[in-house]
């Protein structure tokens, strides 16, 4: 982080709360990569202070800043000018600094479609169901009606919202037919097709894991591609009832960091790469997904630490060597000497893709060579925070004395070997890493404690 003096431009975010927000990840990544020197700090602001927010921000000389619930609507009160997508959306979630006041955007939307573009969805000709008639729900009716959805389902507990809703963007589109208001409840009314699902209530947001707004597995059916607002946890229920019903299905991620990315395009009026956006995108999805990920040559008690580090603090434990077992329905010992070592590689890149996609919240142990692969080195970087159990050669010669069941050093001179395999092997380990930890000479419960520090 670059240090604050009376040039650097200071940004912020308006919420309450504002604990648990990921944008200043966001944003200070930003900084820092690009050299610009800004920093973005949270503030937490009650609703009952929010004019003295923002005219102190003004004063104070405060470049930009976000707004977050419950002020995107509140806030269009107190700006001297508002985008006009901002203003047909009704709500605003970026305040840009002008001569005399701030003025209001809404990147939100343009977020989420920057999203589906990459995810390469298209709107055009297609039906749509949203559930949830909310503030988030706004941009996607904005967005579906702009975009050429052909019809729009909107679902909401309080009906009442939903036909509110319906009729504000009818007179704003001239279209008096394109949205069906609904009650969440009616969902099985809705005609028999493949739509696009936008989960835009709030239910199933982290810790409430398990909780979806439709239970009725029947109702996924419906779906071609479900896209969860919500990106904490990871993967929702409602993706998991996507996809078991055939659907593909994304998270809330990659709009969050759109709608950070535009923000800080707006503010500093310049453009993000796409390789920079993915940087960021890499840093978050670490951040949500909470995953640590154990790496280190064979002996330094990845399977130790990592079942302890679990069951201390909540986490599942995964195995990668576990998983290839199980699929392959023998040992190690066993694909090495029926299939060779290139077909075991090939299982471990496998399995480790399969994991950047679902796991979440969870300790990996890694197989020993599983970082060599610089594939597998880049997917343990997008999977969680990368640790390295480093050991020394005696210690891992003292704990592996006599252990025939390892296939790389089952030869003439297991301590050579070790050297060598040490020597080779270290130097990419610690390239692969976010952390190294010393393992030599300690007790587990030291080294759990050092890295949940
Ligand atoms: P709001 O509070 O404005 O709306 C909440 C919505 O959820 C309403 O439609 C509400 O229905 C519905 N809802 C809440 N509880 C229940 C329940 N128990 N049963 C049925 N429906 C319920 O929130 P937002 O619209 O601002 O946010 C919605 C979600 O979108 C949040 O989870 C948020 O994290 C996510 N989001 C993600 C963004 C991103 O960048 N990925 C950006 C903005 C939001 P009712 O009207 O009946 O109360």
């Amino acid at each position: 982080m670059m240090s604050i003096d009376g040039r650097t431009r200071v940004l912020g975010l308006l919420g309450d709360p504002v604990c648990h927000t990921l944008s200043p990840d966001i944003h200070n990544y930003l900084s820092d990569r690009l050299g610009i020197n800004s920093i973005y700090v949270p503030f937490h602001t009650k609703p009952v202070g929010l004019y003295d927010a923002v005219k102190g921000a003004y004063e104070m000389h405060i470049g930009g800043l976000n707004c977050t619930v419950p002020h995107k609507n509140e806030v269009m009160k107190y700006l001297t000018d508002i985008d006009e997508g901002a203003r047909a959306i009704g709500s605003v979630n970026t305040l840009v600094r002008t001569d005399g006041g701030y003025k209001g955007y809404n990147t939100d939307m343009m977020g989420l479609y920057r999203e589906l573009m990459v995810y390469d969805i298209s709107l055009k000709g297609k039906p749509v169901i949203i559930l949830g008639a909310g503030g988030a729900a706004k941009a996607v009716i904005y967005m579906c009606m702009k975009y050429g959805a052909s019809v729009i389902y909107l679902l909401n507990r309080t009906k009442e919202k939903a036909l509110e809703l319906s009729a504000y963007y009818a007179k704003l589109f001239h279209d008096d037919n394109r949205i069906i208001p609904m009650s969440l409840s009616a969902y099985e009314d809705i005609p028999r097709d493949k739509y696009i699902i936008f989960q835009a209530t709030s239910i199933g947001l982290a810790p409430d894991n398990d909780r979806v707004a439709i239970e009725d597995e029947a109702f996924y059916e419906l779906c071609d591609i479900g896209i969860d607002l919500i990106y904490n946890p990871f993967e929702t229920r409602f993706m998991k009832s996507c996809r078991a019903a055939g659907g593909k299905a994304y998270n809330g991620l990659r709009m969050l960091l759109y709608q950070g990315i535009i923000a800080y395009e707006l503010w500093h009026d310049i453009s993000i790469s796409e390789e920079v956006a993915d940087e960021v995108y890499d840093i978050l999805m670490k951040r949500v997904r909470g995953n640590i990920v154990l790496i280190g040559f064979m002996g330094c008690g990845k399977t130790t630490i990592g079942q302890k580090l679990a069951s201390d603090y909540g986490y599942e434990f995964i195995d990668t060597d576990d998983l290839i077992e199980k699929r392959c329905g023998c040992s190690i010992n066993e694909i090495f000497a029926t299939k060779g070592e290139a077909y075991f590689r090939e299982m471990e890149t496998e399995i480790l893709r399969e994991l950047t996609l679902k796991a979440s919240h969870a300790v990996i142990s890694t197989g020993g060579g599983l970082p060599l692969r610089q594939e597998n080195a880049d997917l343990l970087q997008r999977l969680g925070r990368v640790v390295f159990l480093d050991i020394t050669e005696n210690e891992v010669i003292s704990r592996l004395r006599g252990d025939l069941t390892r296939p790389l050093l089952s030869g003439d001179d297991p301590e050579g070997r070790v050297h060598e395999l040490i020597s080779y092997r270290k130097p990419i380990y610690s390239a692969a890493a976010d952390v190294t930890i010393d393992v030599s000479g300690r007790s587990v419960v030291e080294i759990v404690a050092e890295l949940m520090n």
